[in-house]
């Protein structure tokens, strides 16, 4: 099934709301099959963000980025990435909509509590970036008929 990665900023960390974030993707039926802390640095923020290190407001992600360790995740599930993406919400914490997480739990467009891989293919390579060999795992839950429809694409 699709994988994408999931990160919990350190917004989310120091605001008490991991259990909270945790749970709703659980409640929807997106199978975890990879999740640690790990404190970021600069070199790994650089690759990840790589599409805005030019950003004037780079230098204040860096630093909120590093601000607490974060919990990564690997989720699982049919369109994962695009589900993930759907609960996620709006980048601006202030636009996103009611029901989503940033939408629910943010005011900001920096402090948005989680990151969402943004395409299948992103997700790839942001779970090799942020997983190594062996951390990411493979079960299938007792009761998956109740998830999904037996011949479900
Ligand atoms: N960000 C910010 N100011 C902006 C745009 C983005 O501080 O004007 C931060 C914000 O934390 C966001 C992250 O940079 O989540 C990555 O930006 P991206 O455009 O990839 O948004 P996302 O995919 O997280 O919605
Ligand atoms: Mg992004």
């Amino acid at each position: 099934m699709e994988q994408t990665l999931v990160i919990l900023k350190p917004s989310a960390i120091h605001r008490g709301l991991i259990g909270e974030i945790i749970n709703r993707f659980q409640n929807k039926g997106l199978i975890i099959t990879g999740l640690k802390m790990m404190q970021l640095d600069e070199t790994i923020l650089r690759e990840h963000y790589a599409h805005l290190v030019e950003k004037p407001f780079f230098p204040s992600l860096l630093e909120s980025m590093m601000a607490a360790p974060v919990i990564v995740m690997c989720l699982e599930g049919k369109d994962a990435v695009e589900t993930v993406r759907l609960m996620t919400g709006a980048t601006n914490g202030r636009k996103a909509l009611p029901g989503t997480i940033r939408g629910d739990f943010s005011m900001s467009g920096q402090e948005n509590i989680v990151h969402a891989s943004d395409s299948v293919e992103n997700g790839k390579i942001e779970l090799a970036r942020f997983f190594k060999p062996g951390e990411i795992f493979n079960y299938t839950p007792s009761d998956l008929r109740f998830y999904y429809a037996p011949d479900e694409n």
